[in-house]
């Protein structure tokens, strides 16, 4: 038998023979892939593509959604691949076939309820084609026609799915006569019992209702008539089912006060008439306050446009009504779909494709309006809804991320702790760095380690303000925490040198102290010296106020004698300077930088004299023992210029265990070249070991540490 033949009909009202052929091959195409496969109502598998594609025939969609509806199921079905497909149909349709099979693998069965509206998200986070969808619908759309012939279990689960995921979606796509048959259709199968009590009452409603709905509907058509106002159609609207069931549900509104409300709909040619219509009906029957609303002047979300009114009818029955142009008509029942006539067969993909974006683009427009403009324009660069990336937790829930999120962000989504002791996550249960950007679908679980700590380097890369400001936040509590323990050891020394001891001092006088300093509290004053906010000294001298100045000008000398040690892994109150970059062996010097905390100096640095003409801002400082560490330094060498210099100094400097971290070459006319070299090292022996071996080199002709 010819299952073709039905949606054939179909297509020849809209395309050309040329393009039912082309179609017909992925008819047969789909009907070989899946030729030993039943429906569970026992028909062949086949008809199920064939009245997917049917019902977006009424769409009157293209003929490349079209074969891709014909051959969504493929992919899964049967062993031709999406290169095969492309190969015989073109790129576009293997993308939309892939695009639908894409779509199947995501499950929403475990998910939680609460998740339903990121999951919708993410379904349409990850169509780049608003096709695709539209063949998902369609193919949801069938399915539930046919759920009857399949067990209640998966009839409940299947019908759950659709009134939570796919009727939000056709709904916020605008697509009403897909959401309410998804609604009404999920409802009889989730509830059958209410179903029926509901379409019991409503049967027995609508005899009762008939004779005043003739009545005003004749009413209005005189009214328009007698005002010379045309219209093309005037109907009675009922409600669909679900939507009486939700009302009674959630607003608590008895059935009889919602069958009580009478709607109707009046179509005219022109958004003139609408308005005209309005002033007619106005006059007709007494409009309810606050009931007015212009959707035409502002469109809906999911653009839908009408005029709607409430008035007291007949009775005092209340009337709804909705005015609207035939165009908005289309919209309002197929939404986004209604941008997807196939109109001409000039019309090329590219421009229908256009068309259903800008659509959505306006969808977004409305949604975004409260961002700012620039982000709003960036955000419509992109194709759909490509500013969010949508991922999971190995438990299965859904975390909304912004398009660029890396795994820090979504570890900081989780939890402000999950964040702070990350040290690296499972993507998709292989182990990747916590930089790496996230893509849509994929499951996440971060490696936490109870010491771990936020690294700053991790802000160059965070794309959310959680992430940021929790690692921002961390590093500032990090550094108080530095800068007070160093305040203390700055303090402490400073005493030590007048032969004090900080406890030896009363809290009355240490309150005292705060108090004229302008402090909170004794942390706070200490954080103050380790940033170099506050000079040791100054609160050393008020704590032993009975010294006069001279004594202790002469303390403050000796205790210089008792040098702060510098280790070589900085925190991040202690800073190396990079005007002279002091290495281990190099004499330094410590000088207070307000803010910054101390910055440590080599002796001969040609700012010291500056820096220091205020000896209370600075101070004694002198390498630990044994340090370990990387050290950057500057170091010129003039070369002769010829080939093959930049390789022998790289090799001799990798000789002496150093590293090259930047190099600059100053092209120099002559025979010489000045290179500019920044090298790590460990020490002052190692760096002359360094410099030894570029001096040796035969194309070197002078070497030096750069000041
Ligand atoms: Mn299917």
């Amino acid at each position: 038998m010819d299952h073709f033949e039905p949606l054939q009909k179909d297509l020849e009202t809209y395309l050309s023979p040329e393009q039912i052929d082309q179609i017909h091959q992925a008819y047969l195409v789909a009907e070989e892939a899946h030729k030993d496969q039943k429906r569970q109502s026992g028909e062949p598998y086949i008809t199920h593509p064939v009245a997917v594609a049917q019902i977006l025939a009424g769409l009157r969609l293209d003929p490349q959604g079209i074969m891709a509806a014909l051959m969504h199921d493929v992919i899964e079905d049967s062993l031709i691949d999406k290169f095969a497909l492309a190969k015989q149909f073109g790129q576009e349709v293997a993308d939309l076939v892939d695009g639908v099979s894409k779509l199947d693998q995501l499950k929403f069965e475990n998910r939680q309820e609460a998740q339903a509206q990121s999951f919708r998200k993410m379904l349409l986070a990850m169509v780049k084609d608003i096709r695709v969808i539209l063949i998902k619908l369609a193919d949801r759309l069938h399915n539930m026609r046919t759920l009857g012939a399949c067990v209640p279990e998966k009839r409940r689960r299947v019908a759950r799915e659709t009134l939570e995921i796919y009727a939000p979606i056709a709904n916020r796509l605008g697509m009403n006569n897909f959401y309410i048959e998804f609604e009404d259709r999920g409802f009889e199968m989730l509830y059958p019992m209410r179903y029926h009590v509901i379409k019991a009452s409503v049967k027995k409603a609508k005899g009762n209702r008939k004779e005043i709905i003739t009545q005003i509907k004749q009413a209005l058509k005189e009214a328009l008539t007698k005002r010379g106002i045309p219209y093309i159609s005037i109907l009675g609207r009922k409600k669909h089912l679900y939507s009486i069931y939700r009302k009674m549900e959630q607003k608590h509104i008895s059935f009889s006060e919602i069958m009580d409300v009478y709607g109707f709909r009046i179509v005219v040619e022109d958004i003139d008439t609408c308005y005209r219509t309005l002033g007619v009906i106005h006059q007709l029957y007494k409009p309810v306050l606050d009931r007015f609303k212009d959707y035409i002047a502002i469109p809906k979300i999911n653009s839908y446009q009408s005029i709607h009114t409430t008035l007291f009818g007949p009775y005092g029955v209340p009337i709804e009504i909705q005015i609207r142009t035939k165009e908005m008509h289309e919209v309002a029942d197929t939404g986004i779909a209604a941008h997807w006539l196939y109109k001409t067969p000039g019309q090329s993909p590219d421009q229908a494709q256009f068309k259903a974006r800008q659509w959505l683009q306006n969808l977004m427009e409305i949604q975004e309006s409260t961002k700012s403009p620039i982000e709003f324009i960036e955000n419509v660069k992109n194709n759909l809804f490509p500013h969010e990336v949508y991922v999971f937790t190995p438990k299965g829930d859904i975390f909304e991320l912004p398009a660029n999120a890396t795994a820090v962000d979504f570890a900081y989504a989780i939890h402000t702790d999950i964040g702070n002791t990350c040290i690296a996550v499972k993507i998709n249960r292989r182990v990747a760095p916590l930089s790496t950007q996230l893509h849509n679908g994929q499951t996440v679980e971060v490696i936490t380690a109870p010491g771990a700590r936020p690294s700053p380097s991790w802000l160059n890369f965070v794309a959310t303000s959680r992430a940021r400001a929790n690692i921002r936040d961390y590093i500032k509590s990090q550094r108080r925490s530095e800068s007070i323990q160093f305040g203390k050891e700055l303090l402490d020394k400073t005493l030590a040198s007048f032969n004090a001891v900080f406890d030896q001092f009363s809290d009355v006088r240490k309150e005292n102290i705060i108090k004229r300093l302008h402090f909170k509290s004794w942390n706070d004053l200490l954080e103050a010296i380790g940033l170099g906010n506050q000079l040791p000294i100054v609160v050393a001298r008020h704590l032993l106020e009975h010294l006069k100045e001279e004594e202790a000008h002469e303390l403050v000398r000796s205790s210089r004698k008792e040098p702060i040690l510098i280790k070589g892994s900085h925190g991040m109150v202690v800073a190396f300077a990079t005007c002279c970059q002091p290495i281990p062996g190099d004499p330094i010097i410590g000088v207070f930088n307000p803010g910054k905390g101390l910055e440590i100096h080599a002796s001969q640095c040609v700012h010291i004299a500056k820096l220091c003409k205020n000896p209370d801002s600075c101070i004694d400082v002198q390498w630990e023992e044994n340090i370990k560490g990387e050290f950057q330094v500057d170091v010129t060498v003039e070369v002769i210029n010829e080939k093959g210099v930049l390789a022998k100094l790289a090799n001799a400097i990798a000789l002496a265990e150093s590293n090259i971290d930047d190099i600059r070459v100053d092209p120099h006319e002559g025979r010489y070249n000045i290179i500019k070299l920044t090298i790590s090292v460990h020490n002052r022996d190692h760096l002359a070991q360094v410099l030894r071996r570029i001096r040796t080199l035969d194309v070197v002709n002078r070497v030096s540490r750069f000041h």
